[in-house]
């Protein structure tokens, strides 16, 4: 009965091996990058402090913030799933951000900068697609997404603005902030970075194809009616 979702139309449930990792033999799957993306984040304590003579303490408060990713028994189901890595085999995934998270958030930890930073690059949180899928599969209270937002927060509160994602999710915040709406034309340079030369360059191709294809959003952008009640609600969060 536990079970019973499992079931396809013709009442049977189909066992395949983990997605995302290389079969070895009939449901046995090669763990190794998982393991190896595991081992990439430093999955241990960097404390602040010579030992002390007994363990170091942490408050309630401060356990809840890894209480969930300390949860997380290495299964691999949000691996599998995960539709990042199945176009790019360079992503950290689900498993090893959540595991990133348990330290990030430790308040005994002495590296958050430099762990946000590192997971900042290219392959890390920011190459997440926000799909949820993770989420999904997870049997644990781990959920690698909520995890991986977490450390966003730390990254961006951290002041560690320097690469697309962070100053996508910026660009993204000041425009429905500014007028109510996203404003288009605004938000692929200020990811990209005023002074990437390169970077901006890349974007011509693109919107050339939109020009051609009638895409391109209006150059005069403007807010919605309602603008002052997003500026208040904004207000509000920030008190
Ligand atoms: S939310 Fe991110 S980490 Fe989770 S499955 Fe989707 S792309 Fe992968
Ligand atoms: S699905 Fe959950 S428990 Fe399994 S490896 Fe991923 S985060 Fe850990």
């Amino acid at each position: 009965r536990q079970g019973e979702h499992l079931l396809d139309n013709d009442d049977t449930i189909t066992l395949e091996p983990l997605g995302n990792m290389k079969p070895i033999k009939d449901l046995a799957v090669d763990f190794t990058p998982f393991w190896d993306k595991i081992n990439k984040v430093k999955p241990y304590l960097e404390p602040k402090d010579e030992p002390p003579a007994k363990e170091r303490h942490q408050s309630p408060e401060e356990f809840l913030l890894i209480d969930d990713s300390s949860t997380c028994i290495m299964c691999g189901a949000c691996y599998s799933d995960c539709n990042t890595l199945e176009v790019d085999d360079d992503f950290l995934g689900p498993a090893a951000l959540a595991k990133a998270q348990r330290f990030v958030g430790d308040s005994r930890d002495s590296k958050t900068l430099q762990r946000v930073q590192d997971l900042s690059e290219p392959g890390g949180i920011w190459d997440c697609t926000h799909c949820g899928e993770c989420v999904e599969r997870c049997p644990k209270p781990a959920r690698p997404f909520d995890r991986i937002k977490e450390i966003m927060t730390v990254a961006l509160e951290k002041g560690v603005h320097n690469n697309n994602g962070a100053r996508h999710a910026l660009s993204f915040t000041n425009s429905v902030k500014r007028s109510g709406n996203l404003n288009e034309n605004r938000i692929p340079v200020e990811s990209m970075g005023f002074f990437n030369i390169p970077g901006l360059l890349s974007l011509i191709p693109i919107g050339l194809r939109m020009l051609l294809k009638g895409k391109v959003p209006p150059i005069i952008h403007h807010s919605i009616e309602e603008v002052d009640d997003v500026k208040r609600i904004f207000k509000e969060l920030d008190q």
